[in-house]
Protein backbone atom coordinates (compact mmCIF):
# COMPACT_ATOMS: atom_id res chain seq x y z
CA UNK A 1 0.00 0.00 0.00
CA UNK A 2 1.36 3.43 -0.81
CA UNK A 3 -0.23 6.24 1.13
CA UNK A 4 -2.99 6.37 3.68
CA UNK A 5 -6.41 4.54 4.09
CA UNK A 6 -8.43 7.00 5.87
CA UNK A 7 -11.03 4.64 7.96
CA UNK A 8 -13.87 6.62 9.97
CA UNK A 9 -16.93 5.96 10.76
CA UNK A 10 -18.96 5.36 14.65
CA UNK A 11 -18.23 3.05 17.35
CA UNK A 12 -19.14 -0.68 17.04
CA UNK A 13 -18.53 -1.02 13.11
CA UNK A 14 -15.89 -3.21 13.48
CA UNK A 15 -13.16 -0.24 12.61
CA UNK A 16 -10.56 -1.18 15.29
CA UNK A 17 -10.48 -5.12 14.35
CA UNK A 18 -10.67 -4.28 10.09
CA UNK A 19 -8.12 -1.53 10.57
CA UNK A 20 -5.82 -3.80 12.15
CA UNK A 21 -6.30 -6.61 9.72
CA UNK A 22 -6.24 -4.33 6.79
CA UNK A 23 -2.86 -3.26 7.50
CA UNK A 24 -1.88 -6.38 8.19
CA UNK A 25 -2.70 -7.81 5.29
CA UNK A 26 -1.21 -4.43 3.35
CA UNK A 27 2.26 -4.73 5.24
CA UNK A 28 1.23 -0.92 6.21
CA UNK A 29 1.40 0.85 9.76
CA UNK A 30 -1.81 1.66 11.77
CA UNK A 31 -2.82 4.31 14.00
CA UNK A 32 -5.66 4.08 15.98
CA UNK A 33 -6.75 8.02 16.70
CA UNK A 34 -9.27 6.98 19.48
CA UNK A 35 -6.71 5.90 21.67
CA UNK A 36 -5.25 8.90 21.98
CA UNK A 37 -8.28 11.14 22.72
CA UNK A 38 -8.76 8.49 25.25
CA UNK A 39 -5.45 8.32 26.84
CA UNK A 40 -6.17 12.31 27.16
CA UNK A 41 -9.40 11.57 28.97
CA UNK A 42 -7.49 8.73 31.12
CA UNK A 43 -4.88 11.66 32.46
CA UNK A 44 -8.00 14.21 32.64
CA UNK A 45 -9.74 11.71 35.17
CA UNK A 46 -7.06 10.73 37.27
CA UNK A 47 -6.03 14.65 37.79
CA UNK A 48 -9.56 14.72 38.95
CA UNK A 49 -10.25 17.44 36.29
CA UNK A 50 -14.21 18.23 35.12
CA UNK A 51 -14.21 16.60 31.23
CA UNK A 52 -16.35 19.51 30.37
CA UNK A 53 -14.22 21.88 31.63
CA UNK A 54 -12.38 23.36 28.91
CA UNK A 55 -9.78 24.74 29.65
CA UNK A 56 -8.71 22.95 32.65
CA UNK A 57 -9.12 19.53 30.00
CA UNK A 58 -6.47 21.77 27.53
CA UNK A 59 -4.01 22.28 30.51
CA UNK A 60 -3.64 18.43 31.16
CA UNK A 61 -3.53 17.33 27.39
CA UNK A 62 -0.46 20.12 27.23
CA UNK A 63 1.22 18.40 29.79
CA UNK A 64 0.25 14.99 29.02
CA UNK A 65 3.23 12.62 27.74
CA UNK A 66 2.04 9.51 26.17
CA UNK A 67 2.78 7.32 23.22
CA UNK A 68 1.31 4.91 20.42
CA UNK A 69 2.74 2.37 18.36
CA UNK A 70 1.81 2.28 14.68
CA UNK A 71 2.13 -2.18 14.47
CA UNK A 72 -0.96 -3.30 13.86
CA UNK A 73 0.55 -6.20 14.83
CA UNK A 74 0.44 -5.48 18.90
CA UNK A 75 -0.90 -1.72 19.29
CA UNK A 76 0.34 -0.51 22.17
CA UNK A 77 -0.66 3.01 24.17
CA UNK A 78 1.16 4.04 26.88
CA UNK A 79 0.83 6.95 29.24
CA UNK A 80 4.78 8.23 30.22
CA UNK A 81 6.28 4.51 30.71
CA UNK A 82 3.08 2.89 31.95
CA UNK A 83 0.87 0.76 29.76
CA UNK A 84 -2.80 1.68 29.36
CA UNK A 85 -4.46 -0.50 26.40
CA UNK A 86 -6.60 -1.90 29.20
CA UNK A 87 -6.98 1.06 31.03
CA UNK A 88 -8.49 3.17 28.63
CA UNK A 89 -10.92 0.87 27.45
CA UNK A 90 -12.93 0.99 30.97
CA UNK A 91 -16.58 2.59 31.04
CA UNK A 92 -15.12 5.94 33.05
CA UNK A 93 -12.87 6.76 29.74
CA UNK A 94 -16.30 5.50 27.44
CA UNK A 95 -18.23 8.27 29.20
CA UNK A 96 -15.86 10.95 29.58
CA UNK A 97 -13.86 10.81 25.99
CA UNK A 98 -16.70 12.52 23.67
CA UNK A 99 -16.47 16.04 25.93
CA UNK A 100 -12.79 15.75 26.17
CA UNK A 101 -12.41 15.46 22.69
CA UNK A 102 -15.07 18.01 21.58
CA UNK A 103 -12.51 20.89 23.15
CA UNK A 104 -10.97 22.69 20.11
CA UNK A 105 -7.44 22.83 21.57
CA UNK A 106 -7.27 19.10 22.32
CA UNK A 107 -7.84 18.17 18.64
CA UNK A 108 -5.75 20.99 17.72
CA UNK A 109 -2.66 19.12 19.80
CA UNK A 110 -3.55 15.42 18.62
CA UNK A 111 -4.45 16.12 14.68
CA UNK A 112 -0.93 17.86 14.61
CA UNK A 113 0.91 14.78 16.59
CA UNK A 114 -1.26 12.24 14.34
CA UNK A 115 -0.14 14.17 11.15
CA UNK A 116 3.51 13.68 12.43
CA UNK A 117 3.19 9.93 13.14
CA UNK A 118 1.58 9.50 9.88
CA UNK A 119 4.25 11.17 7.83
CA UNK A 120 7.11 9.13 9.36
CA UNK A 121 5.53 6.37 9.20
CA UNK A 122 4.73 6.94 5.34
CA UNK A 123 8.42 7.53 5.36
CA UNK A 124 9.36 4.49 6.75
CA UNK A 125 6.64 1.70 5.75
CA UNK A 126 5.15 3.77 2.73
CA UNK A 127 1.78 3.03 3.92
CA UNK A 128 -0.46 3.51 6.42
CA UNK A 129 -4.20 2.57 7.91
CA UNK A 130 -5.64 5.38 10.02
CA UNK A 131 -9.07 4.71 12.14
CA UNK A 132 -10.89 7.59 13.61
CA UNK A 133 -13.54 9.94 13.57
CA UNK A 134 -12.28 12.97 11.34
CA UNK A 135 -9.54 11.02 9.40
CA UNK A 136 -10.88 11.92 5.53
CA UNK A 137 -12.35 15.42 6.58
CA UNK A 138 -9.36 16.86 8.80
CA UNK A 139 -6.66 14.93 9.41
CA UNK A 140 -5.71 13.17 6.17
CA UNK A 141 -8.00 14.75 3.44
CA UNK A 142 -5.55 13.94 0.61
CA UNK A 143 -6.12 10.05 1.44
CA UNK A 144 -6.22 8.31 -1.46
CA UNK A 145 -9.02 6.18 -0.01
CA UNK A 146 -11.76 7.00 2.33
CA UNK A 147 -14.02 4.73 3.79
CA UNK A 148 -17.23 5.39 6.11
CA UNK A 149 -17.82 1.87 7.93
CA UNK A 150 -21.36 2.03 9.36
CA UNK A 151 -23.86 -0.74 10.73
CA UNK A 152 -27.01 -0.89 12.82
CA UNK A 153 -27.63 0.33 16.30
CA UNK A 154 -28.61 -2.90 16.85
CA UNK A 155 -25.51 -4.63 15.42
CA UNK A 156 -23.17 -1.98 16.99
CA UNK A 157 -24.36 -2.43 20.61
CA UNK A 158 -24.05 -6.18 20.25
CA UNK A 159 -20.78 -5.78 19.24
CA UNK A 160 -19.62 -3.27 21.78
CA UNK A 161 -21.49 -5.58 24.94
CA UNK A 162 -19.27 -8.54 23.60
CA UNK A 163 -15.91 -6.80 23.59
CA UNK A 164 -17.18 -5.47 27.04
CA UNK A 165 -17.70 -9.18 28.07
CA UNK A 166 -14.40 -10.12 26.32
CA UNK A 167 -12.30 -8.08 28.37
CA UNK A 168 -14.43 -8.92 31.40
CA UNK A 169 -16.57 -6.10 32.11
CA UNK A 170 -20.04 -6.72 32.99
CA UNK A 171 -22.41 -5.34 30.17
CA UNK A 172 -25.63 -5.56 28.84
CA UNK A 173 -27.14 -5.05 25.44
CA UNK A 174 -28.96 -2.47 26.63
CA UNK A 175 -26.37 -0.54 28.27
CA UNK A 176 -24.34 -0.96 25.30
CA UNK A 177 -26.87 0.64 23.01
CA UNK A 178 -27.23 3.23 25.50
CA UNK A 179 -23.45 3.70 25.65
CA UNK A 180 -22.98 3.57 22.21
CA UNK A 181 -25.94 5.72 21.00
CA UNK A 182 -25.13 8.98 23.63
CA UNK A 183 -21.35 8.66 22.35
CA UNK A 184 -22.70 8.78 18.75
CA UNK A 185 -24.90 11.83 19.30
CA UNK A 186 -22.04 13.50 20.94
CA UNK A 187 -19.46 13.09 18.17
CA UNK A 188 -21.84 14.14 15.82
CA UNK A 189 -23.07 16.85 17.27
CA UNK A 190 -19.82 18.77 18.76
CA UNK A 191 -18.90 21.94 17.04
CA UNK A 192 -15.03 20.95 16.22
CA UNK A 193 -14.69 18.53 13.35
CA UNK A 194 -18.31 16.31 14.51
CA UNK A 195 -18.25 12.64 13.24
CA UNK A 196 -19.39 12.29 8.96
CA UNK A 197 -18.26 10.90 6.29
CA UNK A 198 -15.98 13.13 3.78
CA UNK A 199 -17.56 13.90 0.30
CA UNK A 200 -15.44 11.09 -1.68
CA UNK A 201 -15.66 8.46 0.99
CA UNK A 202 -16.91 5.07 0.42
CA UNK A 203 -19.90 4.00 2.21
CA UNK A 204 -19.58 0.52 3.74
CA UNK A 205 -22.66 -1.32 6.06
CA UNK A 206 -21.00 -3.73 8.04
CA UNK A 207 -24.22 -5.12 9.65
CA UNK A 208 -24.45 -8.26 7.47
CA UNK A 209 -20.34 -8.75 6.70
CA UNK A 210 -18.30 -11.07 8.84
CA UNK A 211 -14.90 -9.32 9.31
CA UNK A 212 -12.91 -11.00 6.42
CA UNK A 213 -15.53 -9.89 3.89
CA UNK A 214 -15.18 -6.42 5.13
CA UNK A 215 -11.61 -7.11 4.54
CA UNK A 216 -11.85 -8.02 1.07
CA UNK A 217 -14.11 -5.36 0.11
CA UNK A 218 -11.36 -3.11 1.44
CA UNK A 219 -8.49 -4.70 -0.20
CA UNK A 220 -10.04 -4.52 -3.75
CA UNK A 221 -10.85 -0.76 -3.19
CA UNK A 222 -7.04 -0.19 -1.69
CA UNK A 223 -6.18 -1.69 -5.43
CA UNK A 224 -7.48 0.70 -7.19
O1 LIG B 1 -12.61 4.96 18.23
P1 LIG B 1 -12.83 5.07 19.71
O2 LIG B 1 -14.15 4.55 20.16
O3 LIG B 1 -11.70 4.52 20.52
O4 LIG B 1 -12.83 6.65 19.99
C1 LIG B 1 -13.10 7.15 21.27
C2 LIG B 1 -13.63 8.57 21.16
O5 LIG B 1 -12.59 9.45 20.75
C3 LIG B 1 -14.76 8.82 20.18
O6 LIG B 1 -16.02 8.53 20.75
C4 LIG B 1 -14.60 10.30 19.88
O7 LIG B 1 -15.20 11.08 20.90
C5 LIG B 1 -13.11 10.50 19.97
N1 LIG B 1 -12.44 10.51 18.67
C6 LIG B 1 -12.44 11.67 17.94
N2 LIG B 1 -11.75 11.75 16.76
C7 LIG B 1 -11.06 10.69 16.31
C8 LIG B 1 -11.06 9.48 17.04
C9 LIG B 1 -11.77 9.42 18.21
O8 LIG B 1 -13.07 12.65 18.33
N3 LIG B 1 -10.36 10.81 15.18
Amino acid sequence: LRGVVALDGPSGTGKTTVARKLAQRLSAGYLDTGAMYRVITLAVLRAGVDPADAAAVTAVAKDTEFSVGTDPERPSVALGAEDVSAAIRGNDINHAVSPVSAVPAVRELLVARQRRIIDEVLAVVGGIVVEGRDIGTVVAPDAPLKVFLTASPEVRAARRSAQDTAAGRESSQADARASVDRRDRLDSSRAASPLRPAEDAVHLDTSELEIDQVIVALRELADH
